[in-house]
């Protein structure tokens, strides 16, 4: 067995917050989809670059995928595609290979095959998992991602501005509506309708919250200080 893989799990459960099947799913599947490629869970700061996971699912074994890996949505190399399905798809940038690895249904049967004595199903499956063939668990096929420049890590194609609600647009995302570049949400693609703007909130901000009865800063300490605030965040 691959010694990273006891610790790689234990890691994993901290981050999510408890042991479950997930966590084994996941940190087998990341690490079997970096090894496809010859690459070593977690990516090391030389190799980072050089993959994009395109996960499918949002449930436990996502966390374990993204702790075993190391791919991150903040770096560009975690893509979130909600088809609600318990598969990743590994691409490797340099050719763009890729392979999808997703869960074969029979697994959880042959975990009971496997540890019949075991009654509690989810104790079964997590020690089950462990030790189970990745074929008798993955299934693995060639894919090739529809990859747009825009989508690279590192990629920043000029920014747009939506002709509704006047929010700046990054990373190619805006879309044109009879001759008019628009947000998503703005062009009838988004995932909420807008309801108004909400006032009198800027006391709930637990930075500068303007409770003078509570530890207060005299003025001009408190003006020296949200100078230097502004002066660090820009
Ligand atoms: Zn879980
Ligand atoms: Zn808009």
């Amino acid at each position: 067995m691959n010694t990273s893989f006891p610790r790689l799990l234990a890691q994993a459960a901290r981050d999510h917050g408890h042991m479950c099947p997930g966590q084994v799913i996941g940190v087998r599947l990341g690490m079997l989809g970096l090894a496809l490629f010859g690459l070593d869970a977690p990516l090391g700061h030389s190799d980072i670059k050089k993959v994009i996971v395109y996960v499918e699912i949002d449930r436990c074994a996502a966390d374990a995928l993204v702790t075993a890996t190391g791919v991150r949505l903040g770096r560009r190399s975690l893509k979130f595609v909600d088809q609600g399905m318990m598969a990743a798809t590994f691409v490797r940038l340099t050719d763009r290979k890729a392979y999808r690895v997703s869960i074969r249904d029979e697994a959880r049967e042959l975990a009971a095959r496997l540890l019949p004595d075991v009654l509690d199903s989810h104790l079964r499956e997590i020690r089950a998992y462990q030790v189970m063939e990745a074929k008798d668990l993955f299934r693995v096929e060639e894919v090739r991602v529809h990859l747009n420049p825009e989508d690279l890590p590192g990629a920043s194609p000029a920014k747009a501005w939506c002709g509704r609600c006047g929010e700046t647009i990054r990373h190619g995302r805006a879309v044109e509506r009879d001759g008019e570049l628009l947000c998503r949400n703005c062009a009838g693609l988004g995932y909420f309708d807008r309801l108004g703007p909400v006032r009198d909130w800027t006391h709930l901000d637990p930075i500068h919250q303007d409770r003078p009865q509570e530890g207060a800063l005299d003025r001009s300490e408190r003006e020296r200080e949200e100078s230097l605030h502004v002066r660090n965040h820009s």
